[in-house]
């Protein structure tokens, strides 16, 4: 009963997976989908895997991250010993400083990608002004030498092999693989890491585009930060893109900003009043003028509660008039 069990269990599972329309390798006869399930496992359980995965490379934190998955994928590249790989294979043992090349590569290649797609949708005249509906990949920026897309062809997709693979029914589909590492003889191995780090970021950066959260990926006018919005902005932003830290930052100075011009307003009104008239201003008579001057809805209780405030930018106005 529980074997017989099993065994049904078996085969609705085999016909699920054909009924799914999954491909057929005819090599290893298991089904062969490359997917970005070749992330680090911690990235797996992510809403966003691949965006949380670039956002970690591009901080530059996660050196070591990005240092184990190329090592990790590097190890089927040299499954196969030439004597070109086993000499490449001797220098990387007695020189573990020299695999920096592949990781420097690909986090300043991923930066650059991504810095040429956010900057994309800026205005070219505006600074603080961002659309990234605009976003593309085919305008040359100022300051670069070519366009997203052009890097990304030359990096990766002019040598990037795809395979056709062919499913149950006899229909097919096209399948891509992981980046492979090309030690081309005339190179040196630190140009030859350096570009394989490059077509990692591109690998990863290229899937990125051609996924629903292409414009959720941002970068904070402030600190540079690179970060991810919840949903993408499908509305121009006018005054600057900031991360959550600096954005809260930038409410309290506007805050601060706006408190502070209306006590000024406040100062010079009350010595406006002295001027003319003996005695301090009645504080229902400062709110009002602070009100028509900056739309607020004080009443007396605001004055008294910054009077304090109030009295010293009447004496440093008096004492810059000497
Ligand atoms: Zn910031």
């Amino acid at each position: 009963m529980h074997k017989a069990h099993r065994v049904m269990k078996y085969k609705s599972r085999t016909r699920r997976a054909k009924s799914t329309g999954q491909t057929l390798s005819p090599i290893s006869g298991h089904t062969r989908t490359v997917s970005y399930l070749g992330l680090p496992p911690r990235f797996r359980n992510e809403p966003r895997p691949l965006l949380s995965f670039i956002l970690r490379v591009l901080d530059g934190k996660h050196r070591q991250m990005v240092r184990q998955h190329l090592e990790y994928f590097l190890r089927f590249d040299f499954q196969i010993p030439t004597p070109e790989i086993e000499r490449i294979q001797r220098r990387l043992r007695g020189d573990p400083s020299l695999f920096q090349c592949a990781v420097n590569g690909m986090i300043s290649s991923m930066r650059e990608m991504a810095d040429m797609w956010i900057d994309s949708g800026k205005s070219r005249t505006e600074r603080e002004v961002d659309f990234p509906t605009d976003r593309n990949v085919e305008d040359v920026l100022p300051g670069r030498a070519c366009s997203l897309a052009l890097l990304i062809y030359r990096s990766l997709l002019r040598s990037h092999p795809v395979y056709k693979e062919m499913r149950r029914d006899g229909s097919q589909t096209i399948t891509e693989t992981y980046p492979r590492f090309d030690p081309q003889s005339h190179w040196k191995l630190e140009d030859a890491l350096q570009a394989h780090g490059t077509k990692w970021a591109a690998f990863y950066f290229s899937g990125l585009l051609d996924s629903p959260f292409s414009r959720h990926i941002s970068r904070c006018d402030h600190c540079k930060a690179y970060f991810a919005y919840h949903r993408a902005r499908l509305r121009k932003v006018k005054h600057g893109v900031f991360c959550l830290a600096c954005e809260r930052q930038s409410s309290v100075k506007r805050t601060e900003g706006s408190r502070n011009r209306r006590l000024d307003t406040a100062a010079k009104e009350r010595i406006e009043w002295e001027s003319r008239r003996k005695g301090p201003a009645p504080p229902e008579w400062i709110a009002e003028q602070v009100n028509k001057r900056h739309g607020t809805a004080f009443g007396r209780r605001w004055v008294s509660q910054n009077l304090e405030k109030i009295l010293e930018r009447v004496e440093a106005l008096h004492n810059a008039k000497g």
